[in-house]
């Protein structure tokens, strides 16, 4: 892990295509969760930055970027991802050192980012209207066309991928968008504006504001001059941002948070469902959205199922990114402090088993031994909350109908999985369980840039990824011609 690999000014923020201080000068310490060493400064942007960010959007898309052709707009976006796909060794190492995932891990998020290029420049000039057949003496069509500034809210747990399903889909539909990464980790988001302005994006198309949520965030999310909010983050904040929006009537889309199950029946196949039902639990420390974080599973095969976990999870290694282990450090004492609150509160419970945090890890960083509970009644905190932590819950069942019950038993509404060879129960789930995103005999964690991809109930609204994103990164105008 090295400071070499960063090749900008971390302190500032970038802004109509050039990197500029932060009107107020102020910075913050950004943090290395592995170790607890101060890697850099990051630019504390405030109102005024936010300001200058959104005018450059807005002068953005009265210059080249708004006469371009879609699939002009689409090859540029082609060559970010080029550039991405280059830069994915040094991407990944930031992002590593920033977010404390493990490299393969990061590697893997940069990736996406070239993908999610990719897969929006080409489909940047595939999103049409139609026309529309009404009273005699009319042509009636529909143009899509973009909102205007979109402003991106950003957490610190994916920021590549997040950028580049939200941020990608924004840009494909000519729209010009304003970022603020999270204060925890943003090294990859400027990286990327960096790339972008080398791929001959267009001043202001893209400009990154980092800072705090209550800060440059909330400043954001509020601003009378952005016409579409994406966040990405907690439910809490996530009512503040959808009442600022409503303020001036501006769409928005919520990507919460989960307590996503994965259903095991009798019948199942356990060898192939294993890795699966651990892994969605301590991918990037359980620190994802889609984090499997309960595993239902039938009485008949109950005991299989958690000793088969129990033993992966004594197994697992945990320890600093660059080691490249199973699981790295959580992303923060706080968010240590959180974690911990959880486990205190399973206290009285059957621990099931535990990994191990390796002995050489680096005393100051954040790391929590992912842990795996039995024995948890569906009600319980620990089965109805999201921890943002490794840690899962495994919860018995008798049938099909308790199953869905229990599954639905929460107030969100992520992504649900089924294990099952009993194809006509795979249909009924896919279709009872309440969830964005269901999964058969395999759990995506937000993988794959072509799956849409959200919430419902506390997980959110609106869709990201995929071709569905352009319709919520647009708006539609019906023209009625009366020609006679
Ligand atoms: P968070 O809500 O604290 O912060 C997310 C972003 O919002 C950060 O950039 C932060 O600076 C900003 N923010 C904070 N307060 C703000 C305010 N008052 N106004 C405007 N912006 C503000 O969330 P977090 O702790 O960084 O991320 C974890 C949460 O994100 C979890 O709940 C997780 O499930 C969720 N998440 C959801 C998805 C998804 O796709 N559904 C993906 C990743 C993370």
């Amino acid at each position: 892990m090295s400071i070499q690999d960063i090749w900008f000014d971390t302190a500032l923020c970038f802004i109509g295509g050039a990197w500029v201080d932060p009107v107020e000068g102020q910075t913050l310490e950004l943090e290395n969760p592995s170790t607890g060493d101060v890697i850099c400064l990051i630019a504390r942007g405030q109102q005024d930055d936010i300001d200058r960010a959104v005018t450059a959007a807005q002068d953005a898309l009265q210059g080249p970027w708004a006469r371009m052709t879609a699939p002009e707009r689409g090859r540029i976006l082609a060559r970010i991802g080029q550039l991405v796909l280059e830069n994915a060794d040094k991407l990944a190492r930031l992002e590593a050192m920033d977010v404390g995932k493990p490299l393969k891990q990061a590697k893997a998020d940069a990736l996406a980012l070239a993908r999610y290029m990719e897969f929006y420049g080409g489909a940047a000039d595939k999103l049409h209207g139609h026309t529309i057949p009404y009273l005699d003496g009319y042509t009636v069509y529909t143009l899509r066309e973009p909102h205007g500034v979109t402003g991106h809210i950003i957490p610190w747990n994916y920021p590549m991928q997040i950028i580049g399903r939200s941020v990608g889909a924004a840009l494909a539909m000519g729209n010009a968008a304003v970022l603020k990464p999270a204060e925890e980790a943003c090294l990859t988001a400027l990286a990327f504006a960096d790339l972008a302005r080398q791929a001959g994006l267009p001043d202001g198309v893209l400009n990154v504001v980092p800072g705090l949520g209550i800060e440059a965030g909330a400043a954001l999310s509020g601003h009378a001059g952005v016409n579409h909010v994406s966040f990405t983050g907690s439910v809490g904040v996530g009512k503040l941002i959808q009442r600022q929006a409503s303020e001036h009537i501006v769409p928005v889309t919520l990507e919460l948070g989960g307590k996503s199950p994965q259903l095991v029946f009798d019948d199942a196949d356990i060898d192939a469902a294993l890795p699966f039902l651990v892994n969605a639990g301590v991918q990037n420390a359980g620190q994802t959205c889609s984090a499997s974080s309960r595993i239902l599973v039938q009485r008949g095969v109950f005991d299989e199922v958690l000793d088969r976990m129990a033993a992966r999870y004594g197994e697992l290694q945990v320890g600093p990114a660059m080691s490249d282990l199973d699981v790295g450090p959580l992303i923060s004492a706080r968010q240590k402090e959180i974690v911990a609150g959880f486990l205190a509160q399973g206290a009285s419970l059957e621990k099931a088993a535990q990994g191990q945090i390796v002995s050489d890890a680096p005393a100051g960083g954040h790391y929590v031994a992912p842990t795996l509970f039995a024995g948890v009644s569906p009600g319980h905190i620990l089965a109805q909350e999201e921890i943002f932590g490794p840690v899962q819950v495994v919860i018995p069942f008798d049938d099909e109908a308790e199953a869905l019950s229990i599954a639905n038993g929460t107030q969100f509404g992520l992504v649900a999985s089924v294990w099952s060879r009993d194809g006509a129960r795979q249909m009924r789930l896919a279709k009872a369980l309440r969830a964005g995103q269901v999964f058969l005999n395999n759990y995506g964690a937000g993988g794959g840039v072509e799956l849409p991809f959200g919430g419902t109930g506390l997980s959110g609204h609106g869709r990201e990824k995929g071709f569905e994103a352009l319709y919520g990164f647009s708006t539609l105008k019906t023209v009625a011609a009366l020609h006679g």
